[in-house]
């Protein structure tokens, strides 16, 4: 297959781990006999150096043209200073919404060697954990109106969701339970909010389309408690932006490091935005020390969910788990006993596994 992959490396570690990703997406492409073509562009700070602005209408072009994007991180203090509305996390926002991705994938996996990160007791995790927290991205309390009374003294979010909104999200959940273990789990706030009567509404509604999905409703709240008491009971989360904000940062820390988890934001076609959980991380760049894993495994996502190429995508993710499994750490996972290795060498060890 032939495809043109974006890739917007961004800031200070961005442009390290990125080229990692890059290095074991060709090591694919060699072994499956694909042909990816990448097309490098500045984002965030590199962007507002070159273009003024963190995200030029000619980069959101090139991404919105492209079969997928795959991102590095931005920001970091060198910009610091720039006027607010031209941060670089701006450029962030304004990517999403010029690429109208709307559902977030956020996959929480511990891998057993690893597991000693997680810091939850060994007896929750013995059971495999493999979940996959879907939040919509585009709606909510984030961009209701907002406003202050006169005397500033009171302040109001609004919080909307259309029907629309909610299936759209639901429908991806729903395909990805049927693909996966055939769990759907739907997170809301019905007992208190309007909006999450809609939410539970509509996903019944759209239920009777899935009779092969299990569907169960939950309480954020709960939600919240029942990811660190029983993890392994979850397969797909589907919940809204303000509630998937804060559990996917609570799946990611059970799943213990940062430098591992991997996203994808999907709209309503295959073209989708993929990168790290992570941001710039100014404290290490330049010292060839990131890494690069969940880049490597947003790679993955990006071949299975925009390419369609799910064996390569598995090869990427088993390629992962071998170098793993053979002891080889970043300094952000180092343990007893394994063998330390930077940035670049973690790129080539996983590349070489392909
Ligand atoms: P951060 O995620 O960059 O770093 C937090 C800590 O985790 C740091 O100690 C860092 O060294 C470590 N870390 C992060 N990624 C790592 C990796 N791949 N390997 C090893 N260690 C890693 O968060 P921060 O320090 O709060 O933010 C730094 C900059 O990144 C800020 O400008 C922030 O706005 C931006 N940011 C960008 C994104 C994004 O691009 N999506 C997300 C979050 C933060």
């Amino acid at each position: 297959m032939e495809a043109r992959i974006v890739t917007l490396p961004g800031d200070y570690i961005g442009p390290e781990i990125v080229k990692e990703a890059v290095k074991v997406l060709e090591a694919v492409a060699e072994k499956y006999d694909h042909s990816f073509h990448f097309d490098e562009r500045p984002m965030g700070g590199a962007s507002i150096d070159v273009y003024g602005e963190p995200l030029a209408a000619e980069t959101l072009d090139a991404c919105n043209t492209a079969d997928a994007v795959l991102m590095g991180s931005v920001g970091g203090p060198k910009w610091d200073h720039v006027e607010p509305s031209k941060r670089p996390e701006k450029g962030l926002l304004a990517l999403r919404k010029g690429m109208e991705v709307f559902a977030n994938l956020r996959p929480c996996t511990i891998h057993p060697q690893l597991a000693g990160a997680c810091p939850l007791r060994p007896d929750i995790i013995s059971k495999p954990i493999d979940i996959m927290i879907l939040r919509e991205l585009t709606g909510d309390i984030y961009f209701g109106k907002r406003w202050r009374s006169e005397d500033r003294t009171k302040a109001t979010d609004e919080m909307a969701y259309s029907r629309e909104e909610v299936e759209r999200l639901a429908r991806i959940g729903f395909e990805m339970a049927k693909k996966r273990r055939g769990k759907l789990c739907s997170v809301d706030k019905a007992n208190v909010l309007e909006c999450s009567r809609l939410w539970r509404e509509t996903v019944d509604q759209l239920s009777h389309e899935y009779p092969e999905v299990e569907v169960s409703y939950m309480y954020v709240d709960n939600a919240a408690m029942q990811l660190i008491l029983r993890p392994s009971q979850f397969d797909v989360i589907i919940t809204g932006n303000l509630f998937g904000d804060i559990l996917s940062d609570e799946s990611a820390a059970i799943a213990g490091s940062l430098g591992m988890m991997p996203s994808a934001s999907l709209g309503k076609g295959t073209r989708g935005l993929y990168e790290p959980i992570h941001g710039s991380a100014p404290d290490i760049a330049g010292k060839d020390i990131a890494n690069p894993l969940g880049t490597i495994l947003s790679g993955a996502l990006l071949l299975r969910h925009s390419l369609g190429l799910e064996a390569e995508a598995a090869a990427i993710e088993a390629a992962v788990e071998k170098v793993l499994n053979e002891g080889y750490r970043t300094a952000d996972i180092m343990s007893e006993g394994c063998t330390k290795v930077g940035c670049t060498q973690m790129g080539t060890l996983v590349a070489e596994s392909i």
